[in-house]
């Protein structure tokens, strides 16, 4: 392998979570009964004619703007021609030489290191229905079609090939889901076929300039599938190169089963589709005053936010990973230490208490009834010696089942903290009396013994005394005695 240089360029495809389909009026839901999410433009049936969804516009644009694209200010759609059966008019509506976005850049990071992917294109496009064959079915006389996905909004984001392993297009890949993620263009669910990583994968000799013959890999749904099926790739080219061999450019599927890749069909050349501009839809113009529009909707991207909590909140890099790790959970760390003006604690409480309590109830956070407010109350009834760090940790479990306030909590139950001097000290006698043996080790010098003494005061009073001021009447009681 040292021989060679590994040069892959990324094919992402993702579906846009718009209402409607691209170009008719078809709301699409994963899981739909067959064909229920169809109408007779979707369908392609003669004498149809589409109409172009403008929040698709919308949501490519914002895209764009969030990988650094320029924005083409005359865009078109083209038909592309092919047979397949799962495209009911025989070509697709896609683009071809004005993609709606243009010379873009990703930056992510890798073993510590930045990086920057450049893109060639965002583009939009309509995906495809299904076939449903006899794996599915069990009757090998016949397949089924299922339309429901034909013409859902696909954004295509093609990349430079400018990726030199594996890892780095994994590392490529999940920085673009977690942008389309954050911007919410597209929920990016992989197993449901949402986003759809396809690498290019060529070899050269190390130090040479020009490309090697690429394959491209279809069907992914999963990052571990991907690194399998790049690794893989990459040893079987390596093999074929070293045997004298020539890589054909083809397209390849992967077998996750046997761990393989076989091909699918030779690649295809632009001229094969027979490209021409899509004659039933008006042109596109997106002018500045749409792009301004638009750019507010924009919200703070991961890369820039990242910097901030490791700049402005002395976070530690494993914080502010698990902490950036979906938008909606920095957006709650935000917001918590807005309130508590405490990132350190409520960043604490995150990855502790309210972790765990996520993942036990299968929950993400957005979905839980436990908002910033209840955790920023809940660190100053801590702050102001109301209930001690466990009795919180109660409270915070109640509250995030009950969505009650801590502060309601506490009252509902009588959680304060007794710090009440005279209450604390009948408490304390009665200890001294019930554990003798311990209360003369404190009064001949054993200090540990008095760490006992406190536990027992504390179980006293279900978890309820002042730690501090407990420890303070115990070591006053019996040095006084
Ligand atoms: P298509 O696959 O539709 O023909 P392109 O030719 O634009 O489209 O290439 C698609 C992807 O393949 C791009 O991401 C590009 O970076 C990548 N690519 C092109 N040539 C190579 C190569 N020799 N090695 C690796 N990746 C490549
Ligand atoms: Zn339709
Ligand atoms: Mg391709």
């Amino acid at each position: 392998m040292d021989k060679y240089e590994i040069v892959i360029g990324l094919e992402i495809h993702a579906e846009l979570s718009t209402e409607s389909k691209l170009f008719c009026n078809c709301a699409y839901t994963f899981g739909s009964s067959a064909n229920d999410c169809t109408c007779p433009i979707c369908l392609g049936l003669p004498g149809t004619l589409p109409v172009i969804n403008q929040r698709a516009l919308d949501y490519a644009i914002r895209t764009g703007l969030a990988m650094n694209c320029e924005i083409t200010s005359y865009s078109k759609f083209d038909r592309k021609n092919y047979f397949y059966p799962d495209l009911p008019k025989n070509y697709q509506i896609s683009q071809y030489d004005l993609p709606l976005c243009q010379n873009g850049k990703v930056e992510f990071e890798l073993n510590g290191e930045t990086k920057t992917v450049a893109l060639r294109r965002i583009h939009l496009e309509e995906d495809a229905g299904k076939s449903i064959h006899a794996e599915v079915t069990g009757d090998p006389t016949r397949s089924f079609m299922d339309f429901n996905r034909a013409g859902v909004p696909l954004m295509e984001i093609v990349s430079e090939p400018e990726i030199h392993s594996p890892e780095e297009a994994i590392a490529y890949c999940r920085a673009v889901k977690e942008i389309l993620e954050y911007i919410e263009v597209s929920d990016c669910n992989m197993e449901e076929g949402s986003l759809r990583c396809e690498p290019n994968i060529s070899l050269r000799p190390q130090g040479s300039q020009e490309l090697g013959t690429r394959t491209e890999i279809k069907n992914k749904n999963s990052f571990q599938e991907l690194i399998d099926a790049m690794e893989y790739e990459v040893k079987r080219q390596a093999r074929i190169l070293d045997s004298g061999g020539k890589v054909v450019q083809e397209t390849l599927l992967f077998d996750a089963e046997t761990g393989k890749t076989v091909a699918m069909r030779s690649k295809e050349e632009a001229d094969d589709y027979r490209y021409f501009p899509e004659p039933d839809l008006v042109h596109v113009q997106i002018d500045d005053e749409w792009v301004k529009e638009i750019q507010p909707s924009l919200p703070e991207l991961p890369a820039i936010r990242r910097r901030r909590f490791t700049e402005d909140y002395n976070l530690t890099s494993e914080q502010v990973e698990f902490l950036t790790s979906t938008r909606q959970i920095a957006d709650f760390f935000d917001e918590g230490t807005k309130l508590s003006g405490n990132p350190s604690i409520c960043a604490n409480w995150i990855m502790g208490d309210i972790s765990r309590l996520l993942n036990n109830a299968e929950i993400e956070i957005q979905d839980s009834k436990l908002l910033p407010t209840h955790l920023s109350e809940l660190i100053q009834l801590i702050e102001d010696n109301t209930i001690s760090g466990k009795i919180a940790k109660s409270v915070i479990d109640e509250a995030f089942q009950s969505g009650k306030l801590p502060k309601q909590i506490v009252d509902e139950e009588g959680l304060s903290q007794i710090s009440d001097t005279s209450e604390l000290e009948a408490i304390v006698q009665k200890v001294i009396e019930d554990n003798p043996g311990p209360a003369q080790d404190v009064r001949d010098g054993t200090k540990k013994a008095i760490g006992f003494l406190v536990g027992q005061v504390m179980r006293a009073t279900q978890g309820k005394a002042n730690p501090q001021a407990v420890n303070q009447i115990l070591s006053k009681v019996l040095s006084e005695e």
